[in-house]
């Protein structure tokens, strides 16, 4: 069993072989994690949720579902949930400019920095972001077709287990997104918090 503390606003990238489970677990709850997988041999193939979607016919994981790559092969079935499906597989990683569009001003950590400096790491340069299946993150949409992101519900250890389907390289992100916007609540407010990895062996 393979255990990865991801820190708060950090990223960190693990190896989960085929028919290894990965569990991703929000140990303080509310905190979004955005979830990202390749192929371990072709970084090139990545976890595609607009792909997912119309294969589950559903944008959001539910137990049971296989979660297939942007060439539509199968990467991940998810085997366990006790988040209550509060995930999100719409929204595209925050990035600097993100952060900018809101009016901050400077740096400020992302999902999308935090996925390439995981990959980095490992002597991996990407340049693409992949669209995440974000963990732990509370959308709707509206019947109107608005989407809302009411206050997260997630409760503190709410996890998410995931068997892998081929060998993968996934990358986890403690979400650093901390900005108040009316309405639009990701994580708890600015209090951005770590999100634990785990990894057991097939
Ligand atoms: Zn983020």
């Amino acid at each position: 069993m393979v255990e990865i503390v991801v820190p708060a606003r950090e990223g960190r990238a693990v190896s989960v072989p085929a028919g290894a489970r990965i569990r991703v677990t929000t140990p303080k709850g509310r905190q979004a994690a955005d979830f990202f997988a390749f192929n371990a041999g072709n970084l090139r193939e990545w976890l595609s949720p607009p792909h997912t979607w119309v294969t589950t016919f559903s944008v959001k994981p539910r137990v049971g579902d296989v979660l297939i790559s942007r060439l539509r092969r199968p990467m991940l079935k998810v085997i366990r949930d006790n988040a209550a499906g509060c995930h999100d597989m719409m929204i595209a990683a925050c990035d600097q400019f993100r952060y900018e569009f809101f009016g901050h001003k400077g740096p400020h950590a992302s999902c999308a920095e935090n996925l390439q400096v995981a990959l980095r790491r490992l002597g991996h340069e990407i340049d693409v972001i992949p669209q995440p299946v974000n963990l732990f993150t509370h959308t709707r949409i509206e019947p109107d077709g608005r989407l809302l992101s009411p206050p997260n519900p997630v409760a503190p250890g709410a996890f998410i287990e995931l068997e892998a389907l081929m060998d993968l390289l996934c990358v986890v992100s403690s979400c650093p997104f901390d900005l108040n916007l009316q309405g639009w609540e990701i994580n708890a407010g600015a209090d951005i918090t770590e999100i634990v990895i785990e990894v057991e062996p097939a």
